[in-house]
């Protein structure tokens, strides 16, 4: 079984010793991995352990929580980054979060409208963040046109948000959201309606830790997306084997990438 963790932080200091992650993701079939950028900074040590493993790939860019401290100079950073690193396979996490409120709203539909503006122009496919936007981020995709692939990751909006990111032809990213018993609820309801060609699976890692892994590992790791897989399972139906075969597949066309 080949399974793809499509969004982790690998990056974070949290993690003392990464061979052992990797290993560990290895040995629970998860072969490859893609690390999402937060700021600068994190999307540099990012690319640094892309290039250090196989099938490990990143993705640049400044969250919403961090829009408030972006510029056109770390956007041209970000860039030359992107086009001088092969491993780098996707601009992202950008988005908008109106849950937390870290950057103000003017700031983050300003450098997420930029933001997408190099992504398009680099041709690299987009993971968005998206939490309590109120429809707002649909309403700039919207407008924008996008000419790339993209994926919803961590989907926590409800049936209208779902139908919408569809209509986009974007690809739904699912937590171990789905695997906790009250939080998940509604997304396990919601995932029944999903179009198969568009989930993918991811773990946030080091949050969202999954259930039973979140009673005895306070960091999620990739390697525990193998239980997001298997909960999908049990609510479609689907056998673990050939379910993993088609998100594979629609992660490696999310990312336009072949992992050896
Ligand atoms: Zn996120
Ligand atoms: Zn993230």
């Amino acid at each position: 079984m080949k399974i793809f963790d499509t969004h982790c932080h690998i990056d974070d200091p949290a993690y003392t010793h990464i061979p052992d992650v990797i290993e560990r993701a290895r040995r629970s079939d998860v072969m490859s991995v893609m690390i999402a950028g937060v700021d600068a900074e994190r999307s540099e040590k990012g690319i640094v352990l892309a290039e250090k493993y196989q099938n490990v790939y990143a993705a640049v860019g400044i969250h919403p929580h961090d829009a408030q401290t972006c510029s056109e100079s770390i956007l041209e950073r970000l860039k030359s980054l992107a086009c001088s690193h092969s491993k780098v396979k996707a601009w992202g996490e950008i988005g908008l979060d109106f849950n937390r409120m870290h950057s103000p709203q003017k700031d983050q539909e300003k450098w997420l409208a930029r933001q997408l503006e190099v992504a398009n122009s680099l041709n690299l496919p987009v993971i968005f963040h998206e939490r309590d936007s109120e429809g707002r981020l649909y309403e700039i995709l919207k407008t924008f046109k996008p000419s790339y692939n993209g994926v919803i990751h961590c989907f926590s909006g409800g049936s209208t948000d779902l139908k919408n990111f569809l209509g986009l032809g974007l690809y739904i990213g699912i937590t171990g959201i789905l695997t906790i018993k009250g939080r998940g609820a509604k997304l396990r309801k919601l995932v029944k309606d999903m179009p198969l060609d568009r989930i993918v699976i991811e773990t946030d890692a080091p949050y969202l830790t999954p259930t039973p892994e979140r009673n005895r590992h306070k960091l999620n790791e990739p390697a525990f997306v193998k239980t997001v897989l298997y909960k999908l399972s049990e609510i479609t139906g689907i056998e673990p084997e050939p379910l993993s075969e088609t998100i594979w597949e629609n992660s490696c066309k999310l990312f336009n990438i072949n992992p050896a």
